[in-house]
């Protein structure tokens, strides 16, 4: 899956640990938001003017500063659970602790005690906790369902069960499914009705025993199984009952006789259900025409833990079996799944069921799909593959440039990893309502519009956005489909591997786009987000669903990506580590793996003794969180490397322990740009040293192009050095090590190593700077920094800072044209980079250049272009002002081309107007005239704004509920959201706020990771902010 929104910059431009702060520094006043209805209205027209806008001077600190409405509902929620938890057993009690899996109502609902109920209530609870004691003093008490065994201390504690939704004992008590019983193939017949929005089915399962058992477990969540009958080997097949426990989504058949190893047999369960009004499971989407009438479809979208809410289903990646899909529609539509169709019925309520092929392969549930839209195709052949890309009709112009792309990258993957792709089909369709960037099911790829769709005009920076999705997505038909990891927790297996194939495959297919300063700043961002104390290790434990969610971040895709750079770029001959990948695809083919694997087939193909063994230094990158800072010391000709772990803490504790394995490049200013240039040393140890360096070397430049997931520091004079070498000419180095230094420096920087001052100096060559990526970088960290007096109101420092910023980039500014399509993408990435800054400082030449573009664009009624790199700016600043804001929005409301449509909505999203920001954020939250797909988008473009991030907070206080029925707990939405909306906080006001809401929150979001994630930023910034604003005052 690619979960991020390719379109989102925003996303790849900041970085985790925002140095950002707030206007606020006094105490806040304290009003009562859930009292306050104005706060968010639901605005029924589109005029802004009609808001009912209250004013945001005081209402904004609210929130976790121990006023807390809610409380009171907490606590009584909190002792019916104590209640729960001492009379049936622990397990029971958590379905009144409604995980966001079970859609369960949430735990509000208890209304206010009276004084009765509370007497009655904390009696009840003296008399229980009482109990309870005495229980537990009891010699031996395991609190087992039995009670006590006093006697017979060996007795092993019973197992605790759940109790099933009908009062029984549920016969499983883990999360993990029993490995006794495997699927063989499912028989799925569906029947849905996209008048009533729901769905009827019939799930045929054949299983094999492979452990005698009395059980059979496997997962359903919110269907309501009608029948169900089972038979064992040549038998009759007999009614049985099914037990089902809603917090684990789980369903069980329990047998008084066992089940013996080798037996086979077929469970068959019907069932219905509502089709789901969220962006998982098995979904209903709508989409408006050309001719402006609404159309209904239905799609499915499974991974991680969704399969479950179409079928019951063994939902879990290693339970792989075969699929026969059948689906029933109304004539005027098409059903589409993995395989191509087989047969066409008629049914007698003039109905159509479609029925597939059987897969020919093993497949995991989360990699089955299937969609009933009134789609169309175009299509081509590539070899034995038919490849068809779908759209709503009106659309279908913009699909050429898909079909062409993905022909060409599966003609590369074919002969790349010297396995076929196994399907006849491959369809890639573009689904109006979809949340996730796109996702691999096999042979039915699904896609935002955004990701899949161009049109005739789309600048060539939009069509790396579509070529870089496909590239990642049909890797997965390798990497993922074929070949899957065994658990979530090596999710980078198929993650890390396909964001890496996805760049190098459009390396090589379409040099042209120009993706190298994408990856660049991709692995730039990995190590920001990697640095700080909450991350995780690349392949980690995973034992609930929101942690399932969580592995879809930064770690699995972009460290697992980078650190797959490394090993490549470390390896001896160009072919090495296409040969052990070959060797794992085909060893591993159809089967689960987990990292340990994927090391030992790399390792198998070495061909140097002296290379270092794969698995042992990979394991170092895979099995720890972080990374390592190496610091560079040199006495005359010795140069001693030591290494540590670069963590960015609030509180200053280290991690002696961490030690990686580390194949340190480098070059110095007698050889420092062609490949051959590069010298290799590995650092296993806490420090080494280089062989001899000539005295006569002047500096050392380390990790070469930067292909090493590290950061370096060269101590004051290294640093001096290479700042005097830059200064007299740019081109000793290439530019990603020019770009390297930029983001190392500032990463010292947030760690306190290097001083503010040094970081200045550096930026001091950049007025000679003339490549995208050290450009693109320092603007962006410049921005932050931006953003952060700013949001103080550090008026003095942020006029100088503007003028610092201009000063430093006026030359390339005043260089870029506005009119003609630039050719190359990197020189596009560069003038929009250069001019989003330049419109953002409001430099005037640059806004009157924005407005005078738009208000040609306005009224030359579609004939006049913006060029697609321009866009992003000419709407922001066109969005600034009244009529702008007001053009824009009717021309986003009939917007067809989505990347289009998506500038117009974060050109919007980017008004300082409170009244706007508070509609746009209701409107998208509601879902009707902005899809609610786009609120992470919207979210983190109002935070970018001065006056938009005070809204913002408060909004997610008041919706929470909401965000997370539409997007799950721990998924990249969700974190995205918490990440954009705490970013900028460095108060610690704030940081009490965020601490005491996410905490209030218990089960419903306190145990997020992006939670402390956010806890450990504020107090980052907070600390970075005292050390530096003096040297920001005084030099700049
Ligand atoms: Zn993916």
């Amino acid at each position: 899956m690619d979960p991020f929104d390719s379109n989102n910059t925003e996303r790849a431009d900041l970085p985790r640990n925002m140095i950002e702060n707030s206007m606020f520094e006094e105490e806040p006043d304290v009003v009562d938001l859930a009292k306050d209805s104005a706060a968010f209205p639901t605005f029924p027209a589109l005029d802004p003017d009609e808001v009912a806008f209250e004013p945001r001077s005081s209402r904004l600190l609210v929130r976790g500063l121990g006023e807390n409405d809610m409380d009171d509902d907490e606590d009584c929620e909190s002792s019916a659970r104590l209640l729960g938890m001492s009379f049936m057993n622990r397990s029971a009690a958590h379905r009144s602790s409604s995980s966001p899996y079970a859609r369960q109502a949430p735990p509000r609902s208890c209304s206010r005690p009276s004084t009765r109920t509370t007497v009655v209530c904390v009696l009840f609870l003296l008399i229980v906790a009482a109990m309870i004691m005495v229980m537990y003093f009891l010699p031996g008490c395991n609190f087992t369902k039995t009670g006590c065994p006093r006697t017979n201390k060996t007795t092993p504690p019973e197992q605790v069960y759940p109790v099933s939704t009908s009062g029984e004992p549920f016969p499983w008590a883990q999360l993990r499914l029993p490995r006794s019983i495997h699927p063989l193939s499912y028989d799925l017949t569906l029947d849905p009705d996209l008048d009533n929005m729901t769905f009827t089915g019939r799930a045929v399962i054949s299983m094999s025993v492979l452990h005698d058992t009395k059980l059979i477990v496997l997962h359903s969540a919110r269907l309501n199984i009608t029948r169900a009958t089972f038979k064992l080997d040549d038998g009759e097949a007999r009614a049985v009952t099914v037990l089902e426990y809603k917090p684990r989504q789980q369903i069980a058949v329990k047998f008084s006789e066992e089940l013996k190893t080798g037996q086979s047999c077929v469970l068959t369960l019907d069932y219905s259900a509502n089709l789901s009004h969220t962006y998982d499971g098995f979904y209903n989407s709508s989409y408006t025409d050309a001719g402006g009438v609404k159309r209904v479809l239905a799609a499915t979208q499974f991974e991680p833990l969704a399969a479950r809410k179409a079928f019951p289903c063994f939902d879990e990646p290693s339970f792989k079996a075969t699929f026969l899909i059948r689906i029933s529609r109304k004539p005027s539509y098409l059903t589409l799944s993995n395989m191509p169709q087989a047969k066409s019925t008629p049914l007698l309520n003039g109905l159509v069921q479609d029925e597939f092929e059987k897969t020919i392969v093993n497949m995991s549930t989360y990699l089955v799909a299937f969609i009933v839209a009134n789609f169309i195709p175009t299509s081509k052949l590539v070899s034995e593959t038919r490849v068809s890309v779908y759209s709503v009709p009106d659309k279908k112009e913009q699909t050429h440039y898909a079909l062409d792309t993905a022909c060409k990258l599966l003609e590369f993957y074919n002969d790349f990893f010297e396995i076929s792709y196994p399907l006849k089909k491959l369809d890639l369709v573009a689904i109006p309502d979809f949340l996730a960037g796109a996702m691999e099911n096999w042979g039915l790829i699904t896609f935002r519009e955004t990701s899949l769709l161009v049109g005739e005009h789309s600048s060539s920076l939009e069509k790396q956005v579509v070529a870089s999705v496909v590239a990642h997505e049909l890797a997965h038909q390798w990497f993922g489909n074929l070949v899957t990891m065994r658990w979530w927790n090596d999710l980078w297996l198929n993650e890390g591997f396909a964001t890496y194939m996805q760049y190098m495959s459009l390396h090589t297919v379409f040099p042209q786009l120009d993706v190298g300063n994408l990856f660049l700043a991709v692995r730039f961002r990995a190590l920001d987000n990697d640095a700080l104390n909450s991350s995780h290790a690349v392949s980690m434990d995973v034992n609930k669903p929101e942690q399932v969610e969580e592995m879809f971040d930064s770690v699995s895709y972009e460290k697992g990506a980078s650190i797959l750079l490394m090993l490549n770029a470390s390896l001896p001959g160009e072919q090495q580590f296409r040969k052990g990948i070959i060797q794992y695809l085909k060893q591993f083919s159809g089967l689960n793996t987990d990292t340990n694997d994927l090391w030992n087939s790399l390792t198998q193909v070495e061909v140097s003794p002296q290379h270092p063994n794969v698995s042992e230094m990979m394991s170092s990158w895979t099995s720890q969180k972080g990374f390592p800072l190496v610091t560079v010391s040199r006495k005359g000709g010795q140069v001693t490397l030591t290494q540590e772990h670069f963590l960015l803490t609030s509180d200053n504790a280290t991690q002696a322990s961490s030690l990686w394995n580390i194949p340190v490049t480098y070059v110095t200013d007698n050889c420092s740009l062609a490949p051959e240039c590069r010298q290799v040393f590995n650092l296993k140890n806490k420090s080494g040293t280089l062989k001899e360096v000539p005295e006569s070397v002047k500096w050392l430049k380390l990790n070469y192009r930067n292909t090493g997931f590290y950061v370096v520091h060269y101590g004051d004079e290294g640093w001096a050095a290479l700042i005097a070498a830059l200064s007299r000419n740019i081109s000793v180095l290439t530019p990603e090590d020019r770009a390297s230094l930029v983001h190392n420096i500032f990463a010292l920087s947030r760690l306190g190593r290097v001083s503010f001052s040094q970081v200045l100096n550096l930026l001091s060559y950049m007025s000679n700077e003339t490549e995208t990526s050290p450009v693109a970088e320092a603007l962006l960290q410049l921005d932050v920094l931006y953003c952060l007096l700013d949001q103080r109101q550090e008026h003095s420092v942020v006029a100088r800072m503007k003028s610092y910023i201009l000063h430093q980039f006026r030359p390339l500014m005043d260089k870029q044209t506005w009119e003609e399509e630039e050719q190359s993408v990197s020189k596009q990435e560069l003038r929009s980079a250069l001019l989003n800054m330049a419109c953002r400082l409001n430099e005037e030449e640059c806004v009157r250049r924005a407005r005078a573009q738009f208000i040609r664009y306005a009224e030359s009624n579609g004939t006049v272009r913006i060029p697609g790199d321009l866009q992003q700016v000419v709407f922001t600043v066109a969005a600034q002002s009244d009529e702008g804001w007001e053009a824009l929005l009717g021309m986003y409301a009939h917007a067809t081309y989505d990347a289009e449509k998506r500038k117009m909505l974060r050109g919007l999203a980017s008004t300082q107007d409170p009244r706007r920001i508070v509609w746009i954020l209701t409107a998208v939250l509601r879902g009707d005239l902005i899809q609610t797909q786009e609120l992470p988008l919207v979210v983190s473009t109002v935070c970018h704004g001065f006056a938009g991030y005070l809204f913002v907070w408060d909004f997610i206080q008041e919706n929470w509920d909401r965000l997370i029925e539409k997007f799950p707990l721990g998924s990249f939405a969700i974190q995205s959201i918490i990440k954009s909306a705490t970013a900028r906080f460095s108060t610690q006001a704030h940081l009490n706020q965020v601490e005491g809401f996410f905490s209030s929150l218990k089960e419903r979001g306190s145990q997020m990771r992006s939670v402390q994630e956010a806890v450990e930023t504020i107090r980052l910034n907070q600390r970075w902010m005292d050390r530096n604003l003096p040297t920001l005052k005084e030099r700049l």
